[in-house]
């Protein structure tokens, strides 16, 4: 990704931080902490500010441990994890190759949702056994949510979400072609960006509402990094046939 600045290493992975993130966690902040002070008259409007930061930035703790998960599954398997990049969109695990086999690619894919539905219990079961109240128990229940979204949402079967990649492992094994499994993850994800675009537009053009213009953005992000996928896919098989050709030639 272009102009990432790196702040530092996570478990000795690069750990990148993308100039979009701010703006997101500017927005977060603003949303979390307003929020708190219309749910809760009697904090200041600082100690609000602060509470919404923190939860912001927990938020952002819960997209790197997702990213985490995908990271140490796939260094389990010997693959190298060159970055770990926050951005507009959440988080990005870049890793150095494709697993060897379909059970492990599945095994990369499913770490970062299996990690945020754990972290949702987690905090769950700490609101329940602590009896939270007040704006703790709001902000404990905002992050059990927003891991739970970030399991479910991430699930979504199509490229280049991790559900993306566990259809891509079952298509590997099921035709024995990993091509094959990222090309039809790839059109899937390409299905699921038009639909998030045409969610976003159709309320837009039809009744001039924005509420939907997030859904927008991401179907235009799932349909570029779908359609590059793909692309991917058909250069790697190129040079693969290619490379083929020229064995079988010498
Ligand atoms: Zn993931």
């Amino acid at each position: 990704m272009n102009g990432t600045i790196r702040v530092g290493n996570l478990f000795g992975i690069p750990f990148y931080i993308h100039p979009s993130w701010f703006l997101v966690l500017g927005l977060v902040t603003w949303s979390y902490s307003s929020g708190l002070a219309a749910q809760f008259p009697q904090l200041s409007a600082g100690l609000a500010l602060l509470l919404g930061l923190m939860t912001a930035l927990m938020l952002f703790a819960s997209v790197v441990a997702h990213e985490l998960g995908h990271s140490f599954v796939a260094i389990g398997q010997g693959i190298d994890v060159k970055s770990i990049t926050l951005f507009i969109f959440g988080g990005l695990a870049s890793l150095e190759k494709e697993s060897k086999t379909p059970g492990e690619a599945f095994w990369v894919a499913i770490a970062g949702p299996l990690v945020s539905l754990l972290l949702c219990g987690i905090v769950t079961a700490i609101g329940v056994t602590t009896a939270a109240s007040g704006p703790l128990a709001a902000i404990l229940g905002v992050l059990a949510s927003v891991n739970l979204a970030l399991a479910l949402f991430n699930l979504i079967p199509g490229l280049p979400l991790d559900g993306g990649n566990i259809l891509k492992a079952l298509v590997w094994k099921i035709t024995g072609n990993p091509y094959k499994g990222v090309t039809f993850a790839s059109r899937v994800g390409q299905i699921f960006g038009w639909v998030a675009i045409l969610s976003g537009v159709l309320p837009l053009v039809l009744f001039g509402n924005f509420g939907n213009f997030w859904n927008l953005l991401i179907g235009f992000f799932l349909l570029q990094n779908a359609g590059n996928a793909a692309q991917f896919a058909r250069v790697q098989r190129k040079t693969h046939r290619f490379d083929s050709r020229r064995c079988s030639n010498s």
